[in-house]
């Protein structure tokens, strides 16, 4: 099996995190989403999770060394050496740059950055649903308006510098679950 390393981008509600699941059951590589392992960090109430709760209730982003060291910790781990698809990180300028330094250490580099495209509209529908279905502290209206806000301001700006790399590609995640996974397979059928 051809080795695959992602990275996830697109606003909140747009999709990441299914399409994520997705990706890492039919290439048997690890889903890494950094806003999973912070909220059973704050379930179980580490030192990590302390720092974190407020933070990730609020919809504003956790500092960059705090998750940066998530992130190195988890890319080391044996399962993650033959690729991974990356959920919710990075989402930062400083993020991004400590990523490039870390996948050159595990002399790993990223095949391909999918950015999941959706109107706000659309997007706020499925995560009052979600909401409704799985309690996340994070998925009320305001909190919602806050995580869109965090994200113009501090992630939207990365699709740039991975478009200038020559390795975004963008999804259009409006249609179903399915047929925005069966183009994401086709862009992966491209790139392996
Ligand atoms: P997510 O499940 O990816 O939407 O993440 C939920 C929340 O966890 C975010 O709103 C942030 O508060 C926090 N979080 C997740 N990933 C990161 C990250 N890469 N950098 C900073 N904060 C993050």
């Amino acid at each position: 099996m051809s080795e695959l390393s992602i990275v996830m981008l697109g606003a909140p509600g747009a999709g990441k995190g299914t399409q994520a699941v997705r990706i890492a059951e039919a290439h048997g590589i690890p889903h890494i989403s950094t806003g999973e392992m912070l909220r059973s960090a704050i379930a179980a109430g580490s030192e990590l999770g302390q720092k974190a709760k407020e933070i990730v209730e609020s919809g504003a982003l956790v500092p960059d060394e705090l998750i940066v060291e998530v992130i190195r910790e988890r890319l080391s781990q044996p399962d993650a050496s033959g690729g991974f698809v990356l959920d919710g990180f990075p989402r930062t300028i400083g993020q991004v740059e400590a990523l490039d330094l870390l996948l050159v250490e595990l002399a790993r580099p990223l095949e391909v950055v999918l950015e999941l495209e959706l109107e706000q509209e659309t997007a706020v529908e499925r995560m009052l649903g979600r909401a409704a279905e799985q309690g996340r502290a994070d998925d009320t209206p305001e909190v919602i308006k806050n995580r869109f806000e965090v994200y113009r301001r501090q992630t939207e700006p990365l699709s740039n510098y991975y478009r200038s790399k020559g390795i975004l590609v963008v999804i259009d995640s409006s249609p179903s679950m399915d047929e925005v996974f069966a183009e994401i397979e086709r862009v992966l059928d491209g790139v392996a």
